[in-house]
């Protein structure tokens, strides 16, 4: 008899984006005349195309997909070698961190390898979070089984360790009480548009490697730190190639969302009982996936040419212009904001002890701007909304003085 994993039924249904979703659509029905004033700062994709370099990079390589002399079948599961060594090189040399090309595994995307990362560590790891937190890090765990049983009325898993990020500690998590296995940290953060320090950074690290963690660190938002003391990769602690791996994304520094494409580092020196995580990972990629297609691994590679990062620095630019807009905008109205200097979110409290839920359905009637709940991210973020600079540059001034004029 074919039995489900059941863990997935523990798995309380994703209400947010659906829920903001149906919202927005009845409002709309409701308010015919008010439709197309709808403003969109919830989201958390880019709205610009991609860029030249990126887009020549990738006909020439549809072109050699066409030629018997340079058609190419299946990727190296691992990566191209001309892809893994710009990254080594342009990511991680040039920073002064010790990374190898060969520690690198290309992949599709970040929300995937953050997802599947927790296949290589046993059922028994307790898991610590930030709250609030990117939910993929969770509810993985939760299909796996780690994550114990949830609480309707607390919002959280009896088994993960939450470690609360709020106003009080400036949105960055304090070192926790219960020793966890494996540490999620994000930073920049998704969705605080928080940081942390190197000095604060290298205590992770300090305290992973005295604990035997492992830290799993985020850094899908690296393009848009904006900071000098803000580090751009973990590895810029030293101890880190003992107890971290890096996740990095090609999608919201270069537009890849709907293009896919991501990376993994696995330092050799990561060992957990003896066995190099390298070698299970290796293992892993090898079995379950083919690789990133060779256009795009081209287009990766055409990120790091001189006038692809020069393209790039033009994109993050319009988007941290859109952040400054919000950011200021917000502060001159008087709210109290957060983020949108070293990543494309803006935290901010609802005002009057609203509610997240209450807040957006009052942005929404009022003046027809839709946000995120920052409830909808773990308990935390109750009482704070997320709003994104993925915008249009218009629609981002337009909101701006709808918010100034409330
Ligand atoms: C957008 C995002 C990613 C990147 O996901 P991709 O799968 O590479 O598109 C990873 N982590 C966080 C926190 C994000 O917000």
């Amino acid at each position: 008899m074919a039995k489900i994993n059941d863990n997935y039924l523990k798995l309380p249904g994703s209400y947010l984006f659906s829920t903001i979703a149906k919202k927005v659509a009845a409002y709309a029905e409701a308010n015919p005349d008010k439709k197309d004033e709808i403003i969109r700062l919830g989201i958390g994709d880019v709205t610009r195309p991609l860029t030249p370099t990126i887009i020549a990079a990738m006909h020439k390589a549809v072109d050699e997909m066409a030629d018997e002399a340079t058609f190419r079948g299946y990727a190296p599961d691992l990566g191209y070698e001309f892809l893994r060594k710009a990254i080594a090189d342009n990511d991680y040399k040039a920073r002064g961190c010790e990374v190898e090309a060969d520690e690198i595994f290309v992949s599709d995307g970040a929300k995937c390898d953050s997802g599947n990362i927790q296949e290589i560590f046993g059922t028994d790891n307790k898991i610590a979070v930030c709250d609030p937190v990117y939910p993929v890090y969770v509810d993985t765990n939760v299909m796996a089984g780690r994550a114990g049983t949830y609480d309707e009325k607390t919002g959280t898993w009896s088994d993960v360790i939450y470690m609360p990020c709020t106003a009080e500690n400036g949105f960055a998590p304090e070192l926790p009480e219960e020793k966890p296995d494996l540490i999620y940290l994000c930073f920049p953060n998704n969705p605080t548009g928080a940081t942390i320090t190197k000095d604060a950074l290298q205590k992770w690290v300090d305290y992973a490697n005295s604990n035997s963690c492992v830290i799993i660190y985020d850094a899908a938002y690296e393009a848009y730190i904006s900071e000098d003391n803000v580090p751009h990769s973990i590895y810029e602690c030293e101890g880190a190639r003992k107890c971290a791996i890096e996740l990095r994304s090609f999608s919201k520094n270069a537009g890849f969302t709907g293009v896919r494409l991501g990376f993994t580092v696995i330092p050799k020196d990561l060992t957990v009982e003896g066995t190099r995580l390298h070698a299970l990972w290796a293992r892993r990629h090898g079995t379950k996936y083919n690789g990133a297609p060779y256009i795009i691994q081209r287009a990766g590679e055409a990120v790091y040419s001189e006038s692809g990062k020069a393209e790039i620095r033009g994109l993050v630019g319009y988007y941290m212009k859109n952040a400054a807009y919000i950011l200021n905008g917000l502060k001159d109205a008087g709210f109290e904001v957060s983020g949108g200097v070293n990543a494309p979110y803006i935290w901010l409290k609802a005002p009057d002890g609203m509610s997240s839920w209450d807040f957006f359905d009052y942005l929404l009637n009022k003046v027809q701007i839709v946000g995120t709940p920052g409830s909808g991210f773990g308990p935390s973020g109750e009482t704070y909304f997320r709003l994104t600079a993925f915008g249009s540059y218009e629609n981002t001034v337009r909101a701006v003085d709808r918010l100034k004029g409330l």
